[in-house]
């Protein structure tokens, strides 16, 4: 495919900008432009051309199945966007006066109070701008928490080593020093190995719930006292709660600090480094120590308040990315409390509809009983067998417009594929989706070879990963 700098042509001239009518005023020196503006010569029939070529050169839930574990690639209403592109919403300026945004305030002011209602939380905060910034966030709140209390011996978050590989990176981040803790065979946290590593110098404990194998855990009551009783406090990676949203809450279950993924449960599509909005929740006693600033409400006016000298700061410059909290209060707002433990239910139910039809061509290492949102299979035999590896079976995967599940995590799976369908496919898509794996599946014992060799029909076949991930080629040089 061209360039769109390589399409065109600049004799025809460029009538883009319409003739100055104002008078010309240089600008200081050392601004000056110091090259011609390279600008494609193009009409509007090529850039519509151009950009939509563009678009079949990708794939998202517009284009079929992207069960990508962990990370909810959801069909998002679109009414969501339409409130969002309001101009009352999208043309404001984080520095207009307060009076001028109070329906933007009141957007925040009211997420906090829904969103805080859904978690089982007294509070939420909306800068965190993803969901590892919330989790660094929400950890900085029990930094703050123990120091306040002179408790300064309290440096050690203990992580489960089914957690989301975000959990110790950002309990690093925070300064804390990780503990790992180990599963069961069953795929839970090993509430005896927890026991043994709690200690005065626990500062907290990241639960991922569920976990990364899909799995609710059973012992979460106990699990939470064990550290509460330690002096610790729960934090709990929420960036999934479409398994759990409206049906439990993880303040009932022990927990002080939670972040959601509001671009994953609560409908911002996501991907590709988008916008996002990770925000941190946390009980009454925590309040003071939020970022700042908080919005109030007195007397139905919504005001910045940044009065709390304990608070740990700001962790990103304004608000956070308000159009993404727009999309989740429109979702929450339109789905209602009823609606979103269907959207929960629903999730749960897709998972174990595909999870119990692929169990007896699939090895599933923890799919004995039932699963939340999504589900691991293991594709370790295949492997063996056949030297198929889970990423030869992703890559085939997307020769039948399947977008390939999140591989090779979690860790403690070899040769993982996880797949989350989400709620919004339908029971034909499924079905179809169940298919193909096990056609792919059959495919991989006959021809092996074929699957080294996939994708066929895509505009890229295999690059290579490392570079595409440590030197993505991004612009062309031109
Ligand atoms: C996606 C995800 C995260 C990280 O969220 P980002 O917005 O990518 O930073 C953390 N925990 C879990 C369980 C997740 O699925």
């Amino acid at each position: 495919m061209k360039l769109i700098f390589e399409k065109g042509n600049t004799n025809r001239g460029l009538t883009l900008m319409p003739e100055c009518d104002v008078p010309v005023v240089n600008v200081s020196a050392g601004f000056e432009r110091k090259r011609e503006l390279n600008l494609p010569h193009v009409s509007e029939t090529e850039i519509s051309r151009h950009y939509t070529e563009l678009t079949k050169r990708t794939f998202g839930v517009n284009n079929g199945f992207y069960p990508l574990g962990s990370c909810t690639m959801k069909y998002n209403p679109k009414i969501n966007d339409e409130i969002a592109r309001l101009p009352g919403f999208s043309d404001v300026h984080p520095l207009q006066p307060e009076h001028t945004v109070q329906g933007c305030l009141e957007v925040y002011y009211l997420a906090d109070k829904y969103l805080s209602k859904i978690t089982g939380m007294d509070h939420m905060d909306f800068q965190p701008a993803a969901g590892a910034h919330g989790e660094f966030t929400g950890l900085k709140l029990i930094w703050a928490y123990h120091m306040d209390r002179n408790d300064t011996k309290r440096d050690k978050i203990i992580v489960p080593d089914s957690a989301h590989g975000t959990n110790p990176a950002s309990a690093a981040m925070a300064g804390f020093t990780v503990i790992n803790v180990p599963s069961t065979e069953e795929g839970f946290v090993d509430t005896d190995a927890l026991r043994e590593v709690v200690g005065e110098d626990t500062a907290g404990f990241m639960l991922t719930n569920p976990n990364t194998i899909g799995l609710f855990e059973e012992n979460i009551l106990e699990i939470t006292s064990i550290i509460h009783e330690a002096g610790g406090l729960n934090y709990y990676d929420g960036a999934n709660l479409n398994a759990i949203m409206g049906v439990a809450r993880p303040g009932d279950m022990g927990f002080d600090v939670v972040h959601l993924n509001l671009h994953k449960t609560f409908s911002t599509p996501h991907g590709g480094g988008g916008p996002g909005s990770g925000p941190v929740g946390c009980k009454e006693f925590l309040a003071k120590y939020l970022p700042t600033p908080r919005i109030v409400c007195r007397d139905n006016i919504y005001t910045f308040e940044d009065k709390s000298e304990k608070s740990i700061g700001r962790v990103k410059d304004f608000y956070g990315n308000f159009l993404v909290v727009v999309r989740a209060l429109t979702y929450i707002m339109t789905l209602g409390r009823e609606g979103l433990k269907d959207a929960s239910e629903n999730a749960v139910l897709n998972a174990n509809y595909m999870m119990h039809n692929l169990k007896d061509t699939f090895t599933i290492p923890f799919g004995k009983g039932r699963c939340m949102h999504e589900f691991v299979i293991s594709l370790e035999k295949l492997k063996k067998d056949k030297s198929v590896s889970a990423l030869d079976f992703a890559k085939t995967l997307l020769d039948y417009d399947i977008h390939p599940p999140t591989m090779y995590f979690p860790l403690i799976v070899h040769e993982a594929l996880m797949v989350e369908p989400t709620e919004t496919e339908t029971k034909e898509t499924l079905d179809r989706a169940i298919e193909i794996f096990k056609e792919v599946h059959n495919k991989a014992y006959e021809e092996p070879e074929l699957l080294h060799a996939s994708p066929t029909t895509k505009p890229i076949g295999r690059p290579d990963e490392v570079m595409a991930a440590r030197n993505p080629i991004l612009r062309a040089n031109t």
